[in-house]
């Protein structure tokens, strides 16, 4: 089926990726561990640019941009270099932010998807690094704010910015992308995602073809697929009603699900970049084998293997490796038991019932998984039962196996659900009558007698079989 892209969309994201494993601020020493410090106390000359400071540039940061460069197959530049880009903005206390103009560290690449009609190539068209300013807290929403805030914890913290080709024809699609990018960060230990402001997201969209509107600020994936949605519909409803759409810049209000007018889009022009004086141009070509090498196995490399080396469906395989986490939990298990079948009850029933919970695999313990998974294999304990251990060890703690039998969930023989059948069939002559009739339903009224004799320990599917072969002799 192909997609047909009615509307004529075209989204194109620029993310803001902190790199907060870092220990550093991108040109001084100050800590990035201020999360959970008070305002304006991880804060030197150098990241509120003081007069008479001067930045140091952080070399890991430059190596974790370029490994992130490499990831998406960009290409990287010879000599990269810095770039003032003056504005006034009160989170910007030195008046310009330093950032990568004309040699951004990384130049074009790509980032393949799973898109409205199958996989789906997104254009990357570069990485560059930047620093972060301070952080504004209205006091209220944006618009009706009484007040604003403002903390330079945040100023200095190294920002890699990934731009992509306007190339996402839906909501959907600009999803999948930014999940398919947190995924390949979380592969790269780059960033912890978790943290406050470890991802944001501006959006450009257009309609028809028509000219693009920017959406700023949006700070969750979900607040951008809202974000989207919100605002393809507002230029369909604009333009159907005789308006004309016009360069634009828009804040995402998260609370109410709108976007509202923040000013007309500014052109390159009025940044008026110059080069940072401060700094060298950096030389970096030089690098990138070495850094190729540590580069690790990413997720679209690691589906193929998982799909090769353990013979499981793609959709097990990719449901996987979308998490770097999940992808290791599962060859730990899959080293220890049949890993088909490992497969299932990882990528299945695990991963399902820790998301109803929303815990992440680390709160299952790899042995645990594998001592069930072998238990309903040896055909010990049906499947149902397996499940069960899942969530009382979640709820209670414990081992499964203790649980099997403080639960007494051992499979029942085969010749006591046989005799169970026989007994359910005798004592309820009128569904025996009824299912002879074509009554669905009676089967499963006899289905769950014989689940009640055998205090549930008997296989319902098995029941089931046993049951019509028995009526049907
Ligand atoms: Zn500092």
């Amino acid at each position: 089926m192909v997609y047909e892209n009615p509307d004529g969309v075209r989204i194109g994201l620029e993310v803001h990726v902190q790199l907060n494993k870092l220990n550093t601020k991108l040109f001084c020493g100050c800590s990035t561990k201020y999360h959970d410090s008070e305002p304006n106390t991880h804060v030197c000359p150098v990241c509120l640019g003081l007069p008479g400071s001067l930045p140091v540039i952080n070399e890991k940061a430059v190596e974790y941009a370029m490994k992130i460069g490499l990831a998406l197959n960009c290409s990287i530049v010879e000599q990269t270099q810095f770039h003032r880009k003056n504005y006034y903005y009160p989170d910007l206390p030195k008046g310009f932010q330093t950032t990568q103009y004309d040699f951004p560290i990384a130049g074009e690449g790509k980032i393949v998807i799973e898109g409205e009609d199958g996989e789906r190539v997104i254009g990357i068209t570069r990485a560059h690094m930047e620093e972060d300013p301070g952080r504004l807290q209205h006091m209220g929403s944006i618009d009706k704010s009484k007040g604003t805030l403002i903390n330079y914890n945040r100023s200095g913290m190294t920002l890699v910015e990934i731009v992509s080709e306007p190339d996402m024809r839906s909501p959907k699609e600009a999803r999948r992308y930014l999940d398919k990018l947190r995924s390949i960060l979380d592969y790269l230990d780059v960033f912890d995602g978790d943290l406050e402001g470890a991802m944001r997201v501006d959006a450009n969209v257009s309609v028809f073809m028509g000219e693009r509107v920017e959406v700023k600020n949006i700070s969750s994936f979900k607040g951008a697929e809202r974000a989207l949605l919100y605002e393809i519909m507002r230029q369909k409803n604009h333009i159907r009603r005789g308006g004309e759409i016009t360069l634009e810049t828009r804040h995402f209000d998260e609370a109410r699900g709108v976007t509202l007018s923040m000013r007309t889009k500014e052109t390159e022009n009025d940044y008026r970049y110059f080069p940072e004086p401060d700094l060298v141009p950096l030389r970096v070509a030089d690098r990138v084998p070495e850094i190729l090498k540590t580069l690790p196995e990413l997720p679209d490399a690691k589906r193929e293997r998982f799909v090769k080396e353990y013979g499981i469906i793609d959709m097990h395989a990719r449901a996987l490796t979308t998490e770097i986490k999940v992808a290791d939990f599962y060859e730990d298990v899959a080293a220890k038991v049949d890993p088909k079948a490992a497969a299932v009850w990882v990528a299945d029933i695990l991963k399902g019932e820790l998301n109803y919970r929303d815990l992440s695999i680390n709160a299952f313990s790899v042995e645990d998984i594998v001592a069930i998974i072998e238990l309903v294999t040896s055909d010990k304990i049906t499947e149902q039962s397996g499940v069960e251990i899942i969530r009382t060890v979640r709820d209670n703690g414990g081992k499964p196996l203790d649980i099997v039998k403080e639960k007494g969930l051992l499979k029942v023989a085969d010749d006591i659900v046989a005799t169970a059948v026989e007994e359910a069939i005798a004592e309820n002559p009128e569904a025996v009558t009824d299912f002879h009739a074509g009554k669905e339903k009676s089967m499963n009224f006899l289905v769950g007698k014989v689940m009640q004799k055998t205090k549930g320990r008997a296989d319902a599917r098995e029941a089931r079989e046993k049951l019509i072969a028995k009526l049907n002799e």
